[in-house]
């Protein structure tokens, strides 16, 4: 693979990396020049074993070469046409596929370029499905603690992640937020699903009580991923479902990362047994290989706000590149490739190994919790006594030196492997990590 030149920087400053510690990182760079199948490699070609699809994202492996052969191919044919009042064929094929793999009934696709641009796309269709229905008191939407939507006006007011938010004033009005499933004293070492905490989904009913017929969103994830991994008690989801139900509020579920084989099923609300009225998807729908994300959407949302104007634009939102050819291409790519591999099957099959595997670090020093859900972990350490989020940045950067990709957040370590991982590769994961949770203790 050395025919390939591996271009080298050789000035950081211009580049302000995004949700970086910009000084450190350019003293002590760590560079990703090269990808191949479960790995990164170095410029200098030293390998790094992806214990994280990159952000999530590269399900399918990287460098998937039928997805580069795509893409590569739309760029001759169509490099870009607008979707206003105008349309290619390819985005009407990506469209059609995602609702092949959405839950049956979600069938409507909105295109978005990212996760962020998702959480507020389907934030604006629950606010004007509500106004196309006649109830345009509904402008109250709520989210979650410790949720995480994207860095957009919408995700960020309704997400409930403290430092994305308090570096910023201004917060969209007519926000509430639901407690984070999180009840460590009940439920710490977790296999899968944890078995307390249903009871926190009547918070909605709270919520009702308090602020009358004027919420229209419940948007939650189904698997919190960014903020270090914390899957829904049994029974929660269910819960969430049937009072939103009940009250006439549309239910989201922001499955960019639970979304493309994640958690065992194409859909993360699928393999919990929950439909909500929106999914928001991005990262795995084109294995990243082109930004692209994605609003799935109930057939009577879609029609309430589509139909029931009589003519003239009906939903006065989109992106230059929603549909982008080249975002369409590679999706289509990666869905084929998720469907002809099974990719969730995948998932599912391995997930006991996995599970013991992230459970077997129970004993290493400072791990004080330990969760787990489909292709997922999280590894949740004592924080040390006035330094937060430290030791999880060392493990992270002793990790990167002995060949491992991990993430953190705070002091938990979030494992999420592109689903082609073999055995092989979970104890390589485990035993990379346990040892540097041994050296950084
Ligand atoms: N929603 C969820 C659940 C996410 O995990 C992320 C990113 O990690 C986003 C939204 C934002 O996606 P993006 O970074 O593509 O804007």
């Amino acid at each position: 693979m050395n025919e390939i030149t591996i271009p080298r920087p050789n000035d950081l400053d211009a580049f302000w990396m995004p949700f970086s510690d910009n000084k450190y990182f350019k003293g002590t760079p760590r560079l990703l020049a090269r990808a191949e199948g479960m790995h990164y490699f170095t410029p200098e070609g030293r390998e790094v074993l992806d214990g994280t699809a990159g952000l999530w994202c590269c399900n399918a492996g990287h460098g998937r070469r039928e997805i580069t052969e795509a893409i590569q191919k739309q760029a001759a044919i169509l490099d870009f046409a607008p979707t206003f009042q105008l349309g290619h064929p390819i985005a009407f094929e990506a469209a059609a596929r995602v609702a092949d793999l959405t839950p049956d009934g979600l069938d409507r696709v909105f295109f978005t370029n990212s996760g962020s641009e998702s959480a507020d796309t389907a934030l604006k269709i629950a606010l004007a499905y509500q106004k196309a229905i006649g109830q345009a008191q509904r402008v109250r939407l709520v989210g979650r603690e410790r949720g995480y939507h994207g860095v957009g006006f919408g995700g960020m007011s309704v997400g409930g992640i403290g430092p994305n938010r308090k570096q910023f004033g201004a917060m969209l009005p007519y926000v509430d937020h639901l407690s984070a499933t999180h009840l460590p004293d009940r439920n710490a070492f977790s296999k899968g699903q944890p078995e307390h905490g249903a009871f926190l989904a009547e918070e909605v009913e709270k919520l009702v009580a308090l602020h009358g017929d004027t919420i229209a969103a419940v948007m939650v994830e189904p698997v919190a991923g960014s903020t270090g991994v914390l899957v829904p008690p049994v029974g929660y989801l269910e819960k969430l479902r049937e009072l939103c139900s009940k009250y006439g509020i549309l239910l989201i579920f922001d499955e960019v990362i639970t979304g493309f084989g994640r958690i065992g099923n194409y859909f993360g609300s699928e393999r919990l047994g929950v439909t909500p009225d929106i999914i928001t998807m991005a990262k795995g729908l084109t294995n990243a290989a082109v930004p692209m994300g994605a609003v799935a959407v109930k057939n009577e949302v879609h029609d309430a706000i589509v139909t029931g104007v009589a003519g003239g634009i009906e939903f006065f939102h989109g992106y230059t590149y929603s549909g982008h050819p080249l975002a369409s291409a590679a999706a289509i790519a990666a869905m084929e490739i998720h469907v002809r591999e099974d990719l969730p099957g995948r998932v599912r099959a391995i997930e006991p190994y996995w599970e013991e595997a992230a459970h077997s670090l129970r004993a290493a020093p400072g791990v004080i919790d330990i969760r787990n859900h489909g292709l997922i972990a999280g590894i949740e350490l004592q924080s040390t006594a006035g330094k937060p989020g430290d030791r999880a940045m060392r493990i992270f950067r002793r990790c990167f030196d002995d060949g491992l990709l991990v993430r953190v957040t705070g002091d938990i370590v979030a494992l999420s492997p592109p689903l082609i991982i073999e055995k092989s590769h979970v104890d390589r994961i485990v035993t990379t990590l346990g040892d540097a949770i041994h050296k950084e203790a």
